[in-house]
């Protein structure tokens, strides 16, 4: 790493304050005292280990040459481990130097073996680049690493396939090309020694389950040639890795998770933005609380606190007013654009020309544009920037002032990784968590214990969901027929999915096993859910704007709805759900569009249950049919709502996982809730329970779905469903249920520690709600979770 502060800063600005000094200017700022918490995390000495004995000197020399001296113990330990010939995963903190531990022995059995491959895996192709660039950069004779993923040219993958001995790819690909071109494989499979899975925490939810059958098959095949690679993982710091990695390969997987790098020490602080008279009309929608391409759709809200992109755009160039290098992650490429202008408009009024350090930072810039931002704050030319978590993955920049991070970036994990960010070599670093006005945020800046007491959470995938395990059997059945055998390899559920597949006649069973009866292979996506994205297509000019996911489509694309996309607001013409493409033209109208919709849920059977008393907490299948019927217009400006229109759209069917919770009638009435009251109390309880839910599992809460209601068909008493968002199901729900008291008791406590009356977005309201937030009542949802926890066992 280069050594830090260039002239121009000191120059400028002096010495940076300390971050006590940094943050008691930051807090003195406006009225009343934003802060709800300081915690000081303090520096760590790190813990060197020598060289393990069985890497070699050439090795060693290597790694000395790019400036590493020795090991830290975790990265021999798990290095040991791995050359041991044990599944390991190693889980440990940002720039901890994880990619040592598999790099050291892959790398020594590849120049002891001169046969011997290795696989790396990343989530993204830019990780794989740079991960390229480090084996290359150590200039080992014979292990020629090379990328294959889509870029690659048809010229090259020939070459690779024969050659190389480092081959680095991702799951896409090898699900795409590697797998089913496992002939033209054959001899690097059969020579493979290990499977390297970089940042596989990203691996979770549906996607995360069917990477998990793509490695069973990665292992099927290995299998077929009569290799049986070491698997080595590693992973940002995550609940129960081992399991999860387990999970994961299917295999027995030993953890690392003792981080002995140094570490600088964090004053870090939990910020809340005020609370905004109640009429203030005047605070625009927080499109940082919403993701991709749901922007414009949270509007509804009125807003109740100082936006979270506003604060943190203060934060930021009252930071790099103080000449202190600053990195703000902000949700959504909108929110970083948003947080980056306004803190130059600030900075330019304050100083002319000072606005020009500071700037925004998105996914997809060309390879060239990131080196270039990441050189200039690396060397003071830039002070500030604005990012979303495109910086999280693989992207080396350390040895930042200040993180500031607008949102609960939806995980411990996550936020642990952005705070990572801060603090260089042995210097003392703020971090400064921006709450949203959302549940969740508020709960956690109220519950610092929740943050820097409780373990990460734990990365949850379901390999035994049948939506993904059926399509993924017939891509092994493809590759080669099934076997019984095979079904212990892909687990539970395998045999029910294969007889499923015979059924609709995919596969055909012979004495040597199970045939793919059809002549082109299965179309199977990984990433893909939610039904096929609709693109969204200017009528006049033909120009595909972007897309939108199946699932959101009927929300955000109905014909009428105001759809913005990169600032510029159009209106949908037609929605072609055959064509799967969406009309629009240009219009910039004064008010804004929001869907309704009404859904209907039965039970389809009940896989688990608790039976306390008056209360029943159930999981099980259920069947959710929703329909997006009308929407509202409302004006911009002043939130009056103008007409409602009705629409023409299809119902659609979801079979998935879902939570729920029973009550009696008479606990209620016992409790203090009228009749009449009911379903607000249980929606309000429903739509905080869901704002919870990340606080249990790895998941967003555009994951998960709800519904409430005073009486159900199928339980005869009131009860909350919080159901998966996903086709059979991603692990939430099931989540849920194993951690119900825990996850009820902070719903409870985050609706009754809310400062606001009668319910807010930061506790009951729902930026998702398909009834327009109508009715719900915040006491009595207070009321509701207080008989369930009564009863509930812990
Ligand atoms: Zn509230
Ligand atoms: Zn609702």
């Amino acid at each position: 790493m280069e050594s830090s502060s260039p002239a121009t800063v000191s120059a400028d600005h002096g010495p940076g304050p300390t971050p006590a000094d940094l943050l008691r200017r930051l807090r003195a700022r406006g009225a009343g005292d934003p802060v709800t918490h300081v915690e000081r995390v303090p520096a760590r000495a790190g813990v060197p280990a020598p060289w393990p004995s069985w890497a070699p000197a050439e090795l060693r020399a290597a790694f000395t040459r790019r400036g590493v001296v020795a090991p830290w113990q975790h990265q021999a330990q798990a290095a040991t481990l791995a050359y041991d010939g044990e599944h390991v995963v190693i889980a440990t903190g940002t720039a901890s130097g994880k990619s040592l531990a598999y790099q050291l022995p892959a790398l020594a059995t590849v120049l002891a073996d001169p046969r011997a491959t290795v696989l790396y895996l990343a989530p993204t192709k830019a990780l794989a680049a740079d991960q390229l660039r480090a084996v290359a950069a150590l200039e080992l004779e014979g292990v020629r690493p090379a990328c294959y993923d889509g870029d690659t040219p048809r010229a090259e993958r020939e070459w690779i396939r024969r050659h190389s001995r480092f081959v680095l790819t991702n799951p896409d690909m090898l699900h795409h090309g590697i797998l089913p071109g496992h002939a033209q494989w054959s001899g690097f499979l059969r020579r493979l020694a290990y499977v390297v899975i970089d940042e596989c925490h990203t691996y979770r939810g549906v996607f995360g389950s069917h990477v998990a059958h793509v490695l069973r098959r990665l292992r099927r095949q290995c299998a077929r040639f009569g290799a049986t690679p070491v698997f080595v993982l590693a992973s940002a710091t995550s609940g129960d890795p081992a399991t999860a990695a387990g999970r994961l390969t299917g295999l027995p997987v030993t953890a690392v998770t003792e981080d002995a790098s140094p570490r600088g020490g964090v004053t870090f602080a939990l910020w809340e933005p005020p609370l905004l008279p109640p009429d203030s009309g005047a605070a625009p929608p927080d499109s940082s609380s919403v993701p991709g391409q749901a922007a414009g759709d949270h509007d509804d809200l009125r807003q109740v606190r100082r936006s979270a992109l506003r604060e943190t755009a203060d934060l930021l160039a009252d930071t790099v007013a103080e000449g202190v290098r600053t990195l703000a992650f902000v949700r959504s490429r909108k929110g970083a654009e948003v947080v980056a202008a306004n803190a130059r408009r600030s900075l330019d009024d304050a100083v002319p020309g000072l606005g020009d350090r500071v700037a925004a930072y998105r996914g997809g810039y060309l390879r060239e544009e990131r080196r270039e931002l990441e050189r200039a704050l690396l060397h003071g030319d830039l002070l500030g920037l604005a990012s979303t978590n495109a910086l999280e993955l693989g992207v080396d920049l350390v040895g930042l002032d200040a993180v500031l991070i607008c949102g609960y970036p939806g995980t411990r994990a996550s936020l642990w990784q952005q705070a990572g960010r801060a603090g260089r070599s042995g210097q003392e670093a703020l971090a400064v968590l921006v709450a949203r006005d959302d549940p969740l945020d508020t709960y956690l800046v109220h519950h610092p214990e929740a943050i820097f007491g409780a373990p990460v959470e734990a990365t949850v995938l379901d390999p035994a969901n049948r939506y993904v395990l059926a399509p993924q059997l017939a891509c092994a059945a493809v590759e080669a027929p099934l076997t019984p055998a095979d079904l212990v390899l892909f687990g539970d559920g395998a045999k029910e999915a294969v007889d499923e597949l015979v059924a609709a006649g995919a596969l055909r069973q012979r004495p040597t096993g199970w045939y793919w009866r059809h002549r082109e292979r299965p179309e199977v996506d990984l990433r893909g859910e939610g039904g096929a994205p609709v693109c969204v297509v200017e009528s006049a000019t033909g120009r595909l704007l972007g897309t939108v996911d199946g699932g959101s489509s009927h929300f955000l694309l109905h014909p009428g709805a105001v759809y913005l996309h990169q600032g510029v607001s159009y209106v949908v013409d037609e929605l072609d759900l055959a064509d799967g493409c969406a009309l629009v033209h240009v219009e910039e109208p004064d008010w804004s569009t929001h869907a309704r919709d009404v859904t209907d849920l039965s039970v389809v059977s009940v896989r688990s249950y608790v039976d306390a008393g008056p209360v029943g907490m159930f999981l099980g299948e259920v069947d959710v049919t929703s329909q997006v019927v009308s929407y509202q217009r409302r004006r911009i400006a002043t939130g009056e709502v103008i007409d409602t229109r009705p629409l023409d759209l299809p119902a659609r069917e979801l079979r998935t996982v879902a939570v729920w919770f029973t009550l009696s009638p008479q606990s209620l009435a016992l409790a203090g809730v009228q009749s009449a009251d009911v379903p607000g109390a249980l929606h309000a309880a429903e739509h905080a329970a869901i704002g919870l839910l990340p606080l249990m599992a790895t998941c967003d809460r555009w994951d998960i779905g709800g519904l409430s209601t005073a009486v159900h068909a199928d339980t005869e008493a009131p009860t909350v469903f919080v159901y998966d968002g996903h086709p059979g199901g991603a692990g939430f729900a099931e989540r849920a249920y194993g951690t119900a008291s825990a996850w009820l008791r902070a719903t409870r406590d985050a609706i009754a520690e809310c400062g606001c009356e009668t319910g807010c977005p930061s506790c009951v309201q729902s930026p998702k709600c398909g009834n327009g937030n109508n009715p719900l009542s915040k006491p009595d949802a207070i009321r509701v979770l207080d008989v369930v926890l009564a009863n509930l066992p812990e």
